[in-house]
Parts: C-alpha cells; structure tokens; sequence
C-alpha cells in the first residue's frame, strides 16, 4: 500500500478561542502551528484565515504572510482554501490562487451546513477550476454529496482539471454525508481508477474515519477544522492528532509519506516559487 498523507486543517471557519484555546487564529499561531505538525508527521496544510476577531476573513495579505512563511520555513504542501464562508463571491476566493499554492480545495457542488447554506453555482466552480488549471495548482476536490463526485469528474472532462484527481470525503456533517464504513466504500470506489483520495471526518467521526481510510489505502486528514477533540471531554491540540494518526498507523503497518512522497503521490507539478523543490 502507498504511503499515508496526512493534512493537519489546523483552524478552519468555526472554533474560536473560547472554544478551544488550542485553535491556531494569528499568522504567528498558524505558521507555528503548521510547522509543530510538519515535524509530527503531516505533509499538507490546509489554510484558512482569520480577522482580529477570530471571524474567518478572506484577506489576501493574510494569505500571503501565512503561505510565504510556511514555504520559507519548511517542506509541507500548502492547500489553500477556497471555501466561502469568509466571503461567497468569485473575485474574493480567486485573488488567493494568485500565490499559486501547490493545491486548493476545491467545493463542485452546494450543501447546507447546519446552519446555512454553503453555495457553490456552477459557474463560480468552473471558474475557480479554470483559474486553478491555468495556475498549475491541484484541486482537492471536496465532496459532501455524491453528486459531487460526478461535478468534478465532469471538470476533467472538459479539461478544467487534470487527471488523475484527488478527492476529499467530508462526512460526519449534520446536513451532509453520514459518517459511515459504508458510505466511504461506495464513495471511494465511485471516483476513477487512478484518483487519490482522503477522508475527513467530523467531530467523533474524525479518528474512526481516518483509520478506516488507513486500511483501506486512502488518506486522512485531521485538525480542529473538523474536531476539537482528542477524546470525550479532553480538549485536542493539532499536533497531537497529528501525531496519533502517525502512531496508529505505523502500528497498522502503513507508513507515513513525507510532503515530498506525498508530492510524488499526487502527482503535483514541482512548484516554480518553492525554492526548497526548485
Ligand atoms: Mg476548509
């Protein structure tokens, strides 16, 4: 089996530090943090951003300190995101491409989170994807329907996006996809042949998912993006998932890729403004 490549989501949209005091908010705080989980293991680096009060913001000068500091000081894949809940429209969530992160994420579809609704109209995704293309930064596709999966295959179709593909399953939503063994089945066996994929589960659902996906050969993705924690009542740090999926892991017998293994994996095109894969 392929090595296991782990993505720390270190701070997302929704927790806040009154939440947990663990969730990386600053520039200083993600790099740091960022840099702690490249040492533990993972080899990607999913970004969002946030404004002085903790609300999600969409600033491109955020996003360019944050990425630039964590390509100057370490190896990891930068994953940018491109979700809208910091700002829906197309000019907002296209400025950050223009740094050109190695991947961004990338939503084909619309779903309702729990307490609003996450668009993504067919337009705004083709663009994004055509942006993304043109830029030679890889999508991940983020599927919380199955007809998602459908959207981003029709993307590589029409040559918006470049083969082989990588998904990510986002399940344990309340208003999406149940997290559930048999749902991750059909789902992984649903994407072609030669696609990668990985799993993010949420809350509770993260630590079951993501070792269903060590089995089975897909990859994880952990963070307080998606849960905040360690166990029942015991607040988690990133690093710390971090460091336990590597740990279960290995004791599974699937070793962990570093970003460059990982890099190989996926298929990504040797980034032109990181010196360190120049
Ligand atoms: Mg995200």
């Amino acid at each position: 089996m392929e090595k296991l490549i782990i993505t720390v989501a270190p701070t997302g949209s929704i927790p806040q530090k009154k939440d947990t005091p663990h969730v990386p908010v600053t520039v200083e705080e993600i790099v740091t943090c960022a840099l702690r989980c490249e040492d533990e293991g993972a080899s990607i680096v999913h970004i969002h951003i946030r404004d002085e009060d903790e609300n999600p913001s969409d600033d491109p000068r955020i996003f360019h300190e944050i990425v630039n500091r964590i390509r100057e000081r370490s190896n990891l894949i930068v994953q940018v995101s491109t979700g809208g809940r910091a700002g829906t429209d197309l000019e907002s969530r296209i400025q950050r491409l223009k740094m050109r992160p190695e991947m961004a994420s990338l939503t084909t579809g619309s779903v309702n989170f729990p307490n609003s609704a996450y668009v993504n109209p067919p337009d705004l995704i083709e663009a994004l994807a055509e942006e993304m293309h043109r830029l030679e930064i890889k999508p991940e596709m983020e599927i919380f329907d199955l007809s998602m999966i459908n959207n981003a295959v029709t993307l590589a179709d029409r040559k918006l996006a470049n083969r082989p593909l990588h998904f990510n399953f986002v399940m344990g939503l309340r208003g999406a996809m149940p997290a559930k063994i048999e749902h991750l089945v059909h789902l992984s066996s649903g994407i072609p042949a030669e696609s990668t994929w990985t799993v993010s589960g949420i809350a509770a659902a993260q630590l079951a998912m993501g070792i269903h996906a060590v089995l089975m050969g897909g990859h994880v993705r952990v963070g307080l993006e998606d849960n905040i924690f360690y166990k029942k009542g015991e607040l988690a740090t990133n690093e710390r998932l971090v460091e336990r999926i590597v740990r279960l892991s290995k004791e599974l017998g699937r070793e962990v890729a570093t970003p460059d293994e990982a890099r190989k994996i996926l298929g990504l095109v040797p980034n032109k403004n990181d010196k360190k894969n120049g």
